[in-house]
């Protein structure tokens, strides 16, 4: 296994995937860290009377991926990467989590993103059974069904809006209040009929029956009530996985990697693409569109600096 490579690329999902496509097909010497080949593609989603394979857009585009990029990639490290250095020299040096480095001369960083979890009981088992962490991919499964939204700020403001129009009745838990750009307008919304708003209860538990049937919320003063609803979307914000570069790079309030419209990062020779970055919708297609700029951007930075 060689340590020196014209580029790396951290992360396996649609976004890394993409971007190693295009870095293979320029005939670079390329490396992908990951302990996984598909990201959250190959995460769960099930719903009574909806197909398997129309619950994520995108997906085959992705396994097709995999396997071209497999059959190319002579180095797959299954491994995460923790951090990132800069050398003198301009290149770059990767330490993995299992130990031991590699060098390169550009980095394309496709880590992605964790959603923040409720940690009530019955959350692991009814994940992708009714409760989801992205309204913008699962709020139309739901149409006409009664629904619960958990959170509170941007995030879970953007979800009523998004369901509203679609669903029957939204329940809202706030536990604690957070922050919204526009108070006024969240505040009208929130009043809307269909709307019924819990703030300052908690949820304690998920309900289900091989999917979710509804959950239990308790109030300050001990009140337990059980809200019967087919889909539960957890909306707090998302965790930016960004470890690796996080005192590298710029990174917005949210811990996003802040990318141009060519997912060049504030490091020259370092690329983002996909839900990590500051682009807009953390979707397959757009995370696939996103690491291929970034592998085309890394590959015009390469033959820059070889042409030199
Ligand atoms: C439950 C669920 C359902 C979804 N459904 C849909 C849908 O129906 N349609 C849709 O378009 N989108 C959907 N999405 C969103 C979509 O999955 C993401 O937008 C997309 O996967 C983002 O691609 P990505 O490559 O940026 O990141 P990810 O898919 O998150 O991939 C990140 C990769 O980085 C790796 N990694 C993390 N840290 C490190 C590190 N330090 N070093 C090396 N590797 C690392 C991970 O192992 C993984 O391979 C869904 C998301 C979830 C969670």
């Amino acid at each position: 296994m060689p340590e020196h490579f014209d580029a790396v690329v951290l992360g396996g999902g649609p976004a890394g995937l993409a971007a190693t496509a295009y870095l293979l097909y320029a005939q670079l010497n390329v490396a992908l860290i990951s302990p996984d080949l598909g990201g959250k593609v190959s995460y769960p989603f099930a719903l009574r009377n909806v197909p398997r394979q129309d619950t994520v857009w995108g997906a085959s585009l992705v396994h097709e991926l995999a396997e071209r990029v497999s059959s190319g990639l002579q180095h797959h490290l299954p491994d995460t990467v923790e951090r990132v250095e800069r050398l003198e020299n301009g290149s770059f040096q990767l330490t993995l989590s299992a130990g031991g480095s590699v060098r390169c001369r550009a980095v394309v960083l496709c880590t992605g993103v964790r959603a923040q979890r409720t940690f009530a009981s019955g959350e692991a088992e009814y994940w992708g059974r009714g409760l989801s962490y992205s309204a913008v991919s699962h709020a139309p499964f739901f149409a006409g069904r009664a629904v619960a939204v958990i959170g509170g700020g941007e995030r879970s403001i953007a979800a009523l809006q998004i369901l509203l129009p679609l669903v029957k009745r939204i329940d809202y838990i706030e536990a604690r209040p957070q922050p919204v750009a526009d108070r006024a307008r969240a505040e009208v919304l929130l009043n809307h009929p269909h709307i019924s708003v819990f703030r300052g209860w908690e949820v304690q538990q998920i309900l289900g029956n091989d999917f979710v049937t509804g959950l239990d919320i308790v109030g300050i003063n001990g009140e337990v009530r059980t809200l019967p609803v087919e889909g539960i979307f957890v909306q707090y914000g998302l965790l930016p996985n960004n470890n690796a570069v996080r005192d590298l790079v710029q990174l917005d309030d949210g811990g996003h990697v802040v990318v141009d419209a060519h997912c060049a990062t504030s490091i020259p020779g370092i690329f983002a693409a996909g839900d990590v970055t500051t682009i807009y919708a953390e979707q397959v297609p757009v995370s696939i569109g996103e690491g291929a700029k970034a592998g085309i951007s890394a590959w015009h930075y390469l033959a820059a600096q070889t042409a030199l």
